[in-house]
């Protein structure tokens, strides 16, 4: 039985306070023998969490459920969602609950929970548990996307529990401990607009609008400014997945999250060569979720936010689409705007030039054609704006036919008073060297399994400073080897 012990972390839950069927009680299942594996000191001290990190086996009771600290209100919350298109009323978490929330440093509220602590009343057939595994790539991923500057939940900590946990075979079982602006997802207001209720979906707006928006309570329709402003952060945050590589994989509506934060990191992954229609999740079998099939999903999704919120938008059925359509119809140009802003930086370009997207996407080609390393060819390009021979970028390129025209035309657009150098300089602070490859999570997961964790943070740690280039993390920056490519990756369950 979980037991109480004086408060070091200071909860204020709003979310609780909602009406009572907005979520459930949730209690975390006993764990063996908990185990820290990593505790995210930096995160704890922006959330003024005063626990000591050289009490170990107390972080280990604390992020595995065992010892609930004063203030925490476990719950699981409702939701629905349209998974690969197919709409599911009844998801919500199942395995993962709200410990609570806390002011941060910066006065933003943000939720902690257990990801992996025992089954809640919305498990369905599922155990509420989590392996290792999805644990640890969940920790390496978020991390990883917070220092690459992309709105994420966030990793707090990973605990082993000291319970196996059974999938296709024996697995440790571990919890995770997410932070997050807020657990609310386009799928929470499916819940309630799926129930015909109303109330539900106004009341949950409301908290959604003091909680991720307060700026939009002065217009003149505030739900309407509500729905835009989580579309312009929903296109904006995929145009920064785009802008490093990254497939989200599984882009359900209960897998969006209403702040605009990247969040459920199952079959996820990050492009080696350049290839827009890749997909590695192994149920995503149609390419639903593709690199670039993003924004047409995105836009999708906020589609099935819009209808929720129907009946606020106006009386009048006919208006409320109205207003709806008009909304939906700036995803496409405020995802393009950001898109190429994003890629603009890319390459090193100030200033706006009709060129400029032709210039992108021409080179977006020729890396496809080339099988280009996405991360690595962005890279060598910095070098190349600092003076580097041509040379090392080819060297990215299997075939660079046509590479030769193309650096005519960017060391054109390139031109105006700024020296190689702080060219060059700038550029690195928007391409990475180094960014989360699949073949080295997977290394990771495969040397914990065995209870060698050292990788594992050797990855975690290095991943902080993606955008240095430290020749201790050489090895870290290059493409899987034909032998260690990872070409399917699978949901957390
Ligand atoms: P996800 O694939 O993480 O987006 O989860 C989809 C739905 O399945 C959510 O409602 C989860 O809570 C639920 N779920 C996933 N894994 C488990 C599990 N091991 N036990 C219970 N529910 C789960
Ligand atoms: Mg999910």
């Amino acid at each position: 039985m979980p037991g109480k012990e004086l408060p070091l972390i200071a909860f204020d839950n709003s979310y609780s306070r909602l009406p009572e069927h907005f979520f459930r009680p949730a209690k975390p299942a006993a764990a063996a023998q908990p185990q820290l594996i990593r505790y995210n000191q930096a995160l704890a001290d922006q959330l003024g969490i005063a626990l000591d990190i050289g009490d170990t086996a107390r972080l280990a009771q604390i992020f595995s459920g065992q010892v609930l600290p004063v203030g925490a209100e476990p719950i699981a919350m409702a939701y629905s969602g349209h998974q690969f298109g197919h709409f599911n009323p009844q998801l919500g978490d199942g395995r993962a609950l709200l410990l609570g929330e806390v002011i941060d440093q910066e006065g933003r509220r943000r939720d902690i929970q257990l990801k992996g602590a025992g089954p809640t009343a919305f498990s369905r057939n599922g155990d509420g548990l989590a392996a290792l595994g999805p644990v640890l790539r969940e920790y390496i991923v978020s991390e990883a996307m917070a220092a690459l500057g992309i709105p994420t939940t966030r990793a707090l900590a990973a605990v082993l529990t000291g319970e196996p946990v059974i999938r296709e075979t024996v697995l440790p079982g571990a919890v995770f401990t997410r932070v997050a602006a807020s657990h609310i997802r386009v799928g929470t207001f499916q819940y309630f607009a799926a129930r015909g209720d109303t109330d539900g979906v106004k009341t949950l707006a409301d908290h959604v609008i003091e909680r991720h928006y307060p700026e939009v309570t002065g217009a003149e329709n505030p739900y309407a400014a509500l729905l835009s402003a989580i579309s312009v952060r929903q296109a904006e945050l995929i145009a920064r997945w785009l802008s490093v590589g990254f497939i989200h994989g599984v882009m359900n509506t209960d897998n969006v999250a209403i702040s605009g934060e990247t969040i459920d990191f199952g079959p996820c992954a990050f492009l080696d060569e350049y290839d827009p229609k890749k997909v590695f999740s192994s149920i995503d079998q149609r390419g639903r979720y593709a690199y670039a099939n993003q924004p047409g999903i995105g836009q999708w999704n906020i589609a099935r936010l819009a209808e929720c919120l129907l009946p606020l938008l106006d009386e009048d059925e006919e208006k409320a689409v109205e207003v709806a359509n008009g909304v939906l119809s700036q995803f496409g140009d405020v995802f393009q705007a950001a898109w190429l802003a994003a890629f603009r930086a890319k390459l090193g370009l100030v200033g706006e030039k009709d060129e400029d997207r032709m210039l992108v996407s021409d080179f977006l080609d020729l890396m496809q054609r080339g099988e280009a390393d996405f991360t690595l060819t962005f890279r060598a390009l910095c070098k190349l704006a600092g003076g580097a021979d041509d040379a090392v970028l080819e060297a990215q390129f299997a075939d660079p036919a046509g590479l030769a025209d193309w650096l005519v035309r960017w060391r054109e657009r390139l031109q105006g008073g700024r020296s190689a150098a702080e060219i060059q300089a700038q550029m690195e602070t928007v391409n990475p060297a180094l960014i989360p490859r699949n073949h080295r999570i997977e290394e990771a997961i495969q040397a914990a399994i065995y209870n060698d964790f050292s990788f594992f943070h050797r990855l975690s740690d290095a991943l902080r400073k993606p955008f240095a280039e430290d020749p201790d993390v050489a090895d870290l920056c290059q493409p899987p080897r034909p032998e260690q490519r990872v070409t399917r990756t699978f949901c957390g369950t």
